[in-house]
């Protein structure tokens, strides 16, 4: 008998008919003896509903009230889910983030979970049955409700995992495991076996939303086995693996291949080329709580430079306003903004023992004509900046160039 954590997303929850179908599997462990815990997402579309309903009276709505409002969507789905399972003769209950309880800060929209107390959870398990929990919400400690961030609902499942040290957690989504990049937009992208958390946790914060960051920070630091599986259909899926030495000797150079469109650049054209001026730029925009990502500052001529750097879109027009405030302070000419771009990224552990990564990556984009903006890398990724209008392009070369298309074995590079 194995304690398991199972997370729905919005499409496996997205109608009744599929609440239906996940029952059918939640009672099908449960007849096989495993102690389950069921995280449910919102159905597929509510989320995005309620905050339309919202953006219908406001721009910019009290984050709190926002918080009350699209944690519903998950409330829904639990309770659905519950009854299904007890027109199957299963004893199930549903709670909210508060009742379980998902302690969270206060960062209404993009909180945090601090703690979570397992004792409710454990009660419930003893006495056989399926305990169901919205994802994607939690209660600080005045009792206020607080979302997690979009996607956050696999963070929930992976936290209750580690707090209730369960065997696995596994993601059941609309995909059947994790692919060298999103099929949905590389027909020939593969399903991978298994990936290491190091390299799922630089997929996820370049852009792959098959697993939302923190879920994959949290089942690496409490050491969950987290698999992504199909909802729709059974197979192995993908586990995301513990680092070894093993499975690190024999990783392929790239992984996969992520892209986030959610990016948008700022030039700040001829800044004085003089010690401070990244600290003078940089420094605003931090203090207003903006992230920064890929920085370049150009060689520099007749003392001034240009100063570029990327900021996520929905900080754009903050960031723009921050410099039109201090570009007069800063002796620069003008600034300029483009939100026509896209991060594309190579990952892989294997990059490590691997020379030319990066001289094979920039060829194949040479070779299908996309320029590159801005480059960033770490030890196991090579990110670039292009116009968002060949991502696709710029995916698909490099998806072939790795060797990781379906029809293709093997890796060139190795
Ligand atoms: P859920 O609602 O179940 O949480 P998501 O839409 O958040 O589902 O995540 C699943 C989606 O992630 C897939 O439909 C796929 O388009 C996308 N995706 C992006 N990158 C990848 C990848 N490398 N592997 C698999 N799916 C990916
Ligand atoms: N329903 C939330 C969203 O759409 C959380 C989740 O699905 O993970 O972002
Ligand atoms: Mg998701």
């Amino acid at each position: 008998m194995a304690l398991i954590v199972q997370k729905y997303g919005g499409t496996s929850v997205g109608s009744i008919e599929r609440i239906e179908a996940v029952a059918e599997r939640v009672a099908k462990h449960h007849a096989a003896g495993d102690q389950l815990i069921v995280v449910v997402s919102a159905m597929s579309g509510e989320t995005n509903r309620l905050l339309g309903l919202a953006g219908e009276i406001s721009e910019t709505p009290d984050l709190r009230e926002l918080d009350m409002l699209v944690s519903t969507g998950e409330q829904v789905s639990m309770a659905l889910l519950a009854m299904a399972l007890h027109k199957r003769g299963i004893g199930a209950i549903s709670l909210k983030g508060s009742q379980v309880a998902i302690k969270t800060d206060s960062f209404h929209s993009k909180a945090r979970i601090k703690d979570i107390d397992a004792t409710r959870l454990h009660a419930e398990l003893a006495e056989s049955k399926v305990v169901i929990v919205a994802g994607f919400q939690g209660v600080d400690e005045r009792g206020e409700t607080t979302t997690l961030g979009r996607g956050g609902s696999d963070t929930s499942a992976v936290a209750l995992a580690a707090a209730v040290k369960a065997a696995e957690c596994q993601i059941y989504t609309d995909v059947d495991g994790v692919y060298t990049t999103d099929p949905r937009v590389v027909d020939g992208a593969k399903r991978l076996d298994s990936i290491t958390f190091e390299e799922m946790l630089e997929m996820a914060s370049m852009g792959s939303k098959v697993l939302h960051l923190r879920s994959v920070e949290f089942a690496g630091k409490y050491g969950i086995p987290l698999r992504v599986l199909s909802s729709f259909k059974d197979g192995p899926g993908t586990l995301i693996s513990v680092d070894n030495e093993e499975n690190l000797m024999e990783a392929p150079t790239i992984a996969g291949i992520a892209f986030n469109r959610d990016e948008a650049k700022l030039t700040i054209v001829g800044v004085p080329d003089t010690p401070g001026i990244a600290y003078q730029i940089l420094g605003p925009i931090g203090e207003a709580n903006i992230e920064v990502d890929v920085i370049l500052q150009n060689v520099g001529d007749e003392g001034k430079t240009d100063f570029t750097f990327t900021v996520s879109r929905n900080d754009l027009t903050r960031a723009e306003e921050i410099l039109e405030t201090h570009i007069t302070q800063l002796g620069a000419m003008e600034w300029r903004s483009d939100s026509k771009i896209a991060k594309v990224s190579v990952v892989g552990v294997g990059m490590r023992s691997h020379a030319g990564v990066a001289a094979t990556m920039f060829r194949a984009l040479s070779e299908v004509g996309v320029n590159i903006q801005m480059i960033s890398t770490s030890e196991i990724k090579i990110s670039v900046i292009i116009e968002e209008k060949f991502l696709e392009l710029a995916v698909r070369a490099l998806h072939s160039v790795f060797g990781l298309d379906a029809d293709e074995a093997g890796d060139p590079e190795s």
